[in-house]
């Protein structure tokens, strides 16, 4: 018999986001024709900037030509686009050469991957309420989980250097805290990770919407980052590519582990598990990191913050204080009158049709909480805070 890996055989439940998926699914079937306000699984509402449709366009007509027709791209993504990534990086005074860059179809497949690169006994330290995929993705490995709680306002701790620990997820701008950690916060755990040689994930997915000069965007602008740390970055939530998929995985030369250089061995891993990314989008990727593309996207995050302060308004109204919308398109509460996530979602949908996202899904440090993402349109935004406000208004 083709017995099933025992993750999947023990998880009879769907993930957390598709639980979520699951109740709004129930709730549309009764109910086809409510038009329902969704301010939760962070999907957007602007569209691809124009700098990487036309390099997708154009990309789509050379492949339709026989003399500008190109096949497999390299496993580890195209040239111009790791050099497009470096230099984005350079720009920022971070040194990264483009054979440290590693191109992949979203956050996701990163860490994935990078998740397979680590042997199963190690112990893995997970800083939550966070992106639900760290504990899954280490749970499918069978991992040991030491899971550490944000500070009460959503700031990453101190490390606990009680704790030993081998693979460290770190978030920052934190998805749902909102929080960006600090220079000094970051190296802490940069000093942490190199005195036990520790690797740190750091997923910056959320990195484009940090405007405070004074706060770093990059674990790799932190002094001794580059033996301990590899970053994980997504253009997902900055340059509308959900549906596109495109992400990338910064490891440094230097960074080896029993005496292996981990970017080889990423290397392999891209060569054994993927066949590389798909040109156009590739093409598209490199457009988004040109002057043009840059300011595009930066018009859409701007539509996003302008949301993000109406939820602002709406939470402080209420007297809820909150943490995100400043550093990340989601606003995160505690539920009124200690009600669980749940219980608020439920209410939410039924009563006023808005749509968000329990706390419970990041992790058992979200309990009784909540996140609003404010990547709807400003239409769908402003009906929403409305209808929010009335609902909770009368608790
Ligand atoms: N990391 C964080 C913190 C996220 O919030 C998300 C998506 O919501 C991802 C990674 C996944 O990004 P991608 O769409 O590039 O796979």
């Amino acid at each position: 018999m083709a017995g099933i890996h025992r993750f999947y055989r023990e998880s009879a439940t769907l993930s957390p986001f598709g639980q979520v998926e699951e109740a709004i699914a129930r709730y549309t079937s009764a109910h086809p024709s409510q038009k329902l306000f969704r301010m939760g699984i962070g999907e957007l509402s602007q569209p691809i900037c124009p700098a990487a449709v036309n390099a997708m366009k154009q990309a789509a007509i050379e492949l339709s030509k026989a003399e500008t027709f190109r096949g497999y791209q390299p496993e580890c993504g195209a040239g111009f686009l790791r050099r497009a990534i470096a230099s984005h990086y350079q720009a920022r005074s971070i040194p990264l050469s483009s054979n440290e860059v590693f191109v992949t179809s979203g956050a996701t497949e990163g860490l994935s991957g990078l998740s397979d690169l680590f042997a199963a006994d190690c112990r893995v330290q997970i800083v939550e309420p966070t992106y639900p995929a760290y504990a899954l993705l280490n749970r499918l490995q069978g991992r040991e989980i030491f899971r550490m709680a944000c500070l009460p306002d959503g700031r990453l701790p101190l490390p606990d250097r009680s704790c030993r620990a081998d693979l460290i997820f770190l978030c920052s701008p934190n998805n749902p805290t909102g929080a960006a950690a600090d220079h000094t916060t970051l190296k802490a755990w940069v000093d942490y990770a190199n005195e036990q040689e520790a690797v740190i994930l750091f997923d910056a997915a959320y990195e484009a919407f940090v405007t405070d000069p004074t706060l770093p965007r990059s674990i790799l602008e932190i002094e001794g980052a580059r033996s301990c740390a590899i970053e994980i970055g997504s253009l997902s939530k900055t340059a509308s590519f959900t549906g596109v998929r495109l992400g990338y995985v910064l490891i440094p030369h230097q960074l080896k582990r029993d005496g292996i250089a981990l970017a080889d061995r990423f290397r392999e891993h891209c060569a054994i598990r993927t066949n590389g990314v798909s040109y156009i989008v590739q093409r598209g990727g490199e457009a988004v990191f040109t002057p043009d593309g840059q300011a595009q996207i930066r018009r859409a995050l701007d539509i996003y913050r302008r949301n993000a302060s109406l939820w602002k308004q709406t939470l402080s109204s209420l007297s809820l204080p909150y943490g995100g919308g400043t550093h990340l398109p989601f606003l995160f509460f505690r539920c009124p009158n200690g009600m669980s996530g749940w219980e608020l979602f439920d209410r939410l949908l039924s009563e006023k049709q808005v749509v968000g996202m329990p706390g419970e899904v990041f992790g058992p440090f979200g309990k009784g909480c909540f996140r609003l993402s404010a990547l709807s349109s400003p239409a769908d935004t402003a009906e929403a805070a409305q209808r929010f406000f009335e609902a909770i208004n009368k608790l």
